[in-house]
């Protein structure tokens, strides 16, 4: 009955699991939750029943129309009145409800039209009572407990809607009776008092629904929580599997202080393939996509100590972080990752610097000092980048941190 799965976005507020936690073990007594996550909960119920409901009103409506045989077998005498209210009033109301409730975007809407549905409805078993009282069996008594027991239990309708139409049903029976009946008393108390047992009973079941349907909502949000940390903290770049960007920046942000703790210097990589943009449009993005992947794997060889990294920096830009490393360093690594890209002999149809695919890279390598700051190291390397391009590509070059 209820898909394990949620299409609506998470309501602005509910990151933390704690209190969907909270809510999930404290009591169901009030069937209903703080107001940005009952929005939610409406429209996720309106969604996951929608389909339940119209096919339980279908159901309903074919029940009550088959309800007209029994008219014609056992009240011959008022078949004209009971016909006219069950087909010509009645259940074009239900039909017409049914084709409301198939179009509505509005959890309150549909809730509503439902029990006013079933309030006619129940009305019009009261009626059919009033109609055949010269029948001391009161036979249709027996279909206003059906009434009741389908609105609480196969309708889908949540609780204070349910109760207001049951409840409403059962006093219009026993004032529309007494006023217009006038039956023996106790025959009044004992229907009064089945009805009053019908709604307790309805009541409960339909409470328990709801409350089950509740927890199953409260658990769809935190599986939905759960997943978005995973994404949140998931570290990989999906084409490549470098680190990607997100994880790069915590990552540089570690190293920088432990740098600068430890006065290490900390070196830092910017690459970027040269004139992939033509290597794309030339042999399509499939190719282009290989390109990266083999790329990656060279990348893959340095920045092997545990606090160096390679990450996908961008589209075909990658950075490689390599700590404790000074400038003389960084740049043989530069230089020896610029000559294995080249070794690589990927044919390139339209670059401009060599048949073969080739990168620039941008050094820059600092021992952090007081009110030096990342972004300005990142700028840079990305400088030093800048000016490798600007000299002619597939080549290295370095750039001083200006603060
Ligand atoms: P330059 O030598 O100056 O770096 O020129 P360029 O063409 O390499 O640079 P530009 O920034 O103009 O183009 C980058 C291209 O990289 C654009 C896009 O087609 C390609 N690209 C970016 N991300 C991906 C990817 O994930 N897969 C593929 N196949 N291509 C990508
Ligand atoms: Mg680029
Ligand atoms: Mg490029």
């Amino acid at each position: 009955m209820f898909k394990n799965k949620i299409n609506l976005p998470l309501p602005e507020g509910i990151k933390e699991k704690g209190e969907i936690e909270k809510l999930l073990g404290s009591p169901f007594f009030r069937l209903r939750f703080p107001p940005y996550l009952e929005t939610t909960f409406r429209k996720f119920h309106l969604e996951h029943q929608k389909k339940l409901i119209v096919l339980s009103l279908a159901l309903g409506f074919f029940l009550y129309m088959s309800f007209g045989i029994l008219d014609f077998l056992v009240y011959k005498e008022f078949l004209l009145q009971l016909w006219f209210i069950r087909f010509a009033l009645i259940s074009p109301i239900i039909l017409l409800s049914l084709l409301y409730i198939k179009g509505a975007k509005k959890e309150e809407r549909v809730q509503w039209a439902l029990s006013i549905t079933l309030f006619l409805t129940g009305l019009s078993v009261v009626l059919f009572v009033i109609i055949t009282s010269n029948d001391p069996s009161q036979k249709y008594y027996a279909g206003l407990v059906l009434v009741i027991f389908y609105l609480y239990v196969l309708l889908s309708l949540r609780f204070p809607y349910a109760t207001i139409a049951g409840w409403t049903i059962t006093l219009a029976y026993l004032l529309i009776t007494i006023r217009f009946v006038k039956p023996a008393p106790d025959f009044l108390v004992a229907n009064s008092f089945t009805l009053v047992i019908a709604n307790i009973m309805g009541m409960a079941g339909n409470f328990f629904v709801e409350k089950t349907l509740r927890k199953n909502f409260l658990l769809t949000v935190l599986n939905l929580i759960e997943k978005e940390k995973l994404k949140e903290l998931s570290h990989q770049d999906f084409l490549t599997g470098l680190a990607n960007r997100r994880f790069f920046n915590r990552f540089l942000s570690r190293e920088w202080a432990r740098a600068r703790r430890f006065s290490h210097p900390i070196t830092l990589l910017m690459l970027d393939i040269d004139n992939f943009k033509e290597y794309n449009d030339r042999l399509g993005h499939q190719a282009g996509d290989e390109c990266l992947k083999s790329i990656s794997r060279i990348l893959k060889d340095f920045g092997r100590r545990p606090a160096d990294l390679v990450a996908r920096y961008g589209g075909e830009e990658f950075a490689v972080i390599l700590s404790g490393t000074d400038r003389k360093g960084g740049m043989k690594t530069a230089r020896k990752i610029k000559e294995r890209v080249s070794c690589l002999r990927i044919p390139h149809p339209g670059s401009s610097v060599s048949p073969f695919i080739t990168v620039s890279i941008g050094v820059c390598c600092v021992i952090p000092g007081e009110g030096m700051k990342i972004e300005d190291f990142i700028g840079a390397a990305d400088k030093a980048l800048y000016t490798a391009k600007s000299k002619g590509k597939n080549r290295v070059d370095f750039q001083e941190i200006l603060h």
